[in-house]
């Protein structure tokens, strides 16, 4: 299908230049031929007139003749004018059919017939009523009336006659007469080069006189043919031309006449056959065919690149438009409301909160269908000059026009999270994904796309970690567009589960073997990784605290769970952020992927941050409380670092305390009684002590004297891959009990 407008066009090219060719050929031997024609029509008019001049001078110099003008007296003599009359035909051989001389009176004098003289006993009184008598009689001097065709009295065929008058030395007239038949002119009727044919036609009656081809008439009264070309001489001016007549090109030229000359004669000349092989009108047909061949090409393609441009702007999935054609709406909006009094135009940005796991239970098929079924409601929603799109794989963004502020805007924003909110049946069962929305608005948010967009991604971001649903934008509110888009970042990589797990050994400082593993989170960005305290920082500023610690939960409870079937079981350490300390469903979370995993709660150990905890000491009781009851270890993180209320910490439900790394480190002479402090008080609350940051034999040395329980540090092991970690517990295994 993609090749038919090509092969249209190649087709078109070559029919209009072979048409355009043949066209022109055909028109040029179309001239070629009417020159030829013209040129021929011309030589045979020129014949006609010639004779006609010929006749008229010879009747003059007939006229001339002495034996028609005897002295005063005396009678014409008959055999001298018989004589003349002979002469003349012989001056004329072959074409003067009958001469005579006629007096006033209609008298014949004298008749010579086809070179015989009629005997006086013969000769007619009756010549007045022939036709050229009196427009003979009635001539000036040196005139010849010259008749149109008639029948012969004498010799009973179509002649033409010549007649003019002689005075006599006493006044009287005579006329001198002589006919030409007109089958003596068959000779110059014949067609010259072309192989057509020839015609003489009298243009007065439009009758044809002579055709080379056609019988003359019968001299029983018929008349001549009418000419089909009698309509084009019978008006205008006689000159050369050419016309054409039934589809036949006719080349027409006058006979020339002279004064009495009756006869007002045109000679046509036409061919027989067409002038070229392929008729103009085929050529002129072909090259119309290539020409409509082109613009049908020309047409496909323009339909064809709007369909292409049409569809690069489209979101195949959803139907909406897609990223390239928001953007253009959005420059678009931009463009007019930069006018003096231009309109309104407003970004909104629309993120599915919990799309992807519904695409990784149910897969990508329902995933796609989710996503239509959210194209459709956000169409439905929305106006004509509205453009929704599909940006993302799970991002939409609408641009709104026709709108007047912020509270619309907000309004818009509302209405289409609750359509899209809605639940989706999904093979029967009720599915739901969240939505946050984000507006920026031109003017107030931005003046650029690119900052309205930035703008309203912003504020989604804010909504999302808000929880809000909707959020417009608002620069006092948003934490800088860097963080912004690191967020978005971190989003990403924790819903495309691309934050990764190491593994860091604890170890008995007793026996020397591996009596946990703490878990810490990884993150590399464009190859570059991010220390932990960055994006948990990030991810605790953000609100993507929770799916980050779920992740590393889940990853560490699939490790804890490889331990256990590699028999070496020891428990995963996780690290829980200060803000989900009060959250109350952190408890049925982790029981399900205990379940999930056939794990009890002893394989988990939650390190909590001191700081943190205090701020609300109630629920983190009830939530570390309700952990705990499940059998899961709870241990104060970092302790010794902040200023944690005795108090409370004594009211926590607690299992261990890790001292924080600062009092390990590089200890000077007070910083040693610091840590036996420390130490000591977790001794005396009753809680197993873990010392972190051993990092020389020195400081194991210390932690063990001062009364630590357990031991971490790079002095010991460093955090590693889960591949490493594995290896290492199955050698600690079969290893027999040592001293670190
Ligand atoms: P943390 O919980 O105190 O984790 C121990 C940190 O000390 C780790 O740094 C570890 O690599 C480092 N460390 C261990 N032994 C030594 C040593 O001998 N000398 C020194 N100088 N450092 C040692 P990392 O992995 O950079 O983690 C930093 C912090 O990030 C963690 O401190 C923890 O507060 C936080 N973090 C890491 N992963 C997670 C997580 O999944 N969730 C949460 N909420 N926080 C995490
Ligand atoms: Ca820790
Ligand atoms: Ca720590």
């Amino acid at each position: 299908m993609r090749r038919v407008p090509f092969v249209a066009l190649l087709l078109g090219v070559v029919l209009l230049s072979a048409g355009l060719l043949a066209m022109t050929g055909a028109v040029a031997q179309e001239r070629q031929r009417d020159k030829t024609l013209q040129h021929d029509a011309a030589q045979v008019a020129s014949a006609f007139s010639s004779y006609f001049e010929r006749a008229r001078s010879l009747d003059l110099l007939l006229a001339q003749s002495p034996a028609f003008r005897p002295p005063p007296g005396q009678p014409i003599d008959n055999e001298a004018a018989n004589r003349a009359l002979i002469y003349l035909e012989r001056l004329y051989p072959g074409a003067i059919s009958e001469a005579c001389l006629i007096d006033d009176r209609g008298h014949e004098l004298a008749r010579v017939t086809e070179g015989v003289a009629a005997p006086v006993a013969d000769l007619s009184s009756t010549e007045s009523q022939n036709a050229f008598f009196a427009p003979t009689l009635s001539l000036g001097s040196g005139e010849v009336y010259q008749a149109p065709p008639y029948v012969s009295p004498d010799t009973h065929e179509w002649v033409i006659s010549n007649s003019t008058r002689v005075r006599q030395p006493n006044g009287h007239l005579l006329i001198v007469h002589f006919e030409v038949s007109l089958a003596s002119f068959r000779p110059l009727v014949i067609p010259n080069s072309t192989g057509g044919h020839v015609a003489v036609v009298e243009r007065t009656t439009g009758r044809t006189v002579l055709e080379d081809d056609i019988d003359l008439p019968a001299t029983s009264g018929e008349q001549f043919p009418s000419s089909p070309a009698a309509s084009y001489l019978t008006s205008g001016e006689p000159r050369p031309s050419t016309v054409t007549v039934d589809d036949q090109r006719v080349a027409m030229d006058t006979v020339t006449r002279a004064p009495g000359n009756a006869n007002d004669w045109t000679v046509l000349e036409w061919p027989t056959g067409r002038a070229s092989f392929v008729p103009p009108w085929a050529g002129g047909g072909a090259a119309g065919a290539g020409a409509a061949l082109i613009l049908l090409f020309l047409f496909i393609l323009q339909r064809q690149h709007s369909t292409l441009r049409k569809a690069s702007r489209l979101d195949h999935l959803t139907g909406l438009a897609n990223r390239r054609a928001a953007e253009e709406a959005l420059d678009k909006g931009v463009a007019a409301a930069a006018q003096p009094g231009g309109g309104f135009v407003a970004v909104l940005m629309l993120d599915l909160d919990g799309f992807k796991q519904i695409n990784d239970a149910l897969g990508h098929d329902k995933g796609d269908l989710v996503l239509q079924e959210i194209g459709r409601r956000l169409h439905a929603n929305t106006f004509e000059y509205d453009t929704a799109a599909r940006v993302g794989g799970d991002e939409f963004a609408v641009v709104l026009r026709q709108l007047r502020g912020t509270d619309d805007v907000a309004a818009v924003a509302h209405r289409l999270r609750e359509a899209l909110v809605r639940p989706f049946t999904i093979d029967g069962v009720a599915r739901f994904v969240g939505v946050s929305v984000g507006a920026a608005i031109y003017g107030e948010h931005g003046t650029t796309s690119e900052d309205l967009m930035r703008s309203a991604d912003a504020a989604m971001y804010d909504a999302k970690r808000g929880r809000e649903g909707v959020r417009v934008y608002d620069a006092g509110t948003t934490a800088g567009a860097k963080a912004t888009w690191l967020a978005a970042e971190l989003l990403i990589a924790i819903e495309n589960a691309e934050i990764t797990l190491a593994f860091q050994p604890e170890f008995d400082l007793g026996t020397g073997r591996i009596i946990g593993v703490e878990a810490l989170a990884r993150w590399t960005r464009d190859g570059v990784p991010i220390p932990p305290v960055d994006f948990v920082a990030l991810a605790e500023h953000v609100g993507l605290i929770r799916p980050l610690t779920l992740l590393t939960l889940r990853r560490a409870l699939d490790e804890a769970k490889v331990w256990q079937a590699a028999g070496t079981p020891v428990p995963v350490s996780v690290n829980l952020s200060g803000q989900l300390v009060s959250d109350r469903h952190l408890q049925a979370d982790i029981s399900a992927m205990l379940a999930a995993r056939g794990l009890t709660g002893d394989v988990l150990v939650l390190e909590i941050t001191e700081t943190t905890v205090v701020k609300n000491v109630r629920v983190a009781t009830e939530v570390l409380g309700g952990l705990r009851a499940i059998g899961i270890r709870i241990e104060m993180d970092d302790f010794g670092s902040g200023y944690a209320s005795f108090k409370s910490l004594h009211e926590l439900p607690l299992d261990g305390v890790k001292i924080d790394r600062s009092l390990v480190e590089g200890l000077g002479a007070g910083g040693q009684s610091l840590l036996a402090a420390t130490i000591e008080i977790g001794r005396r609350l009753g809680l197993t002590v873990v010392a972190e940051g051993i990092e020389d034999e020195p400081g194991l040395a210390l932690v063990r004297r001062l009364g630590a329980d357990t031991g971490q540090g790079y002095h010991l092991a460093r955090p590693m891959s889960p591949e490493a970690v594995r290896l290492l517990l199955s050698e600690d295994s079969t290893a027999p009990a040592r001293r670190p």
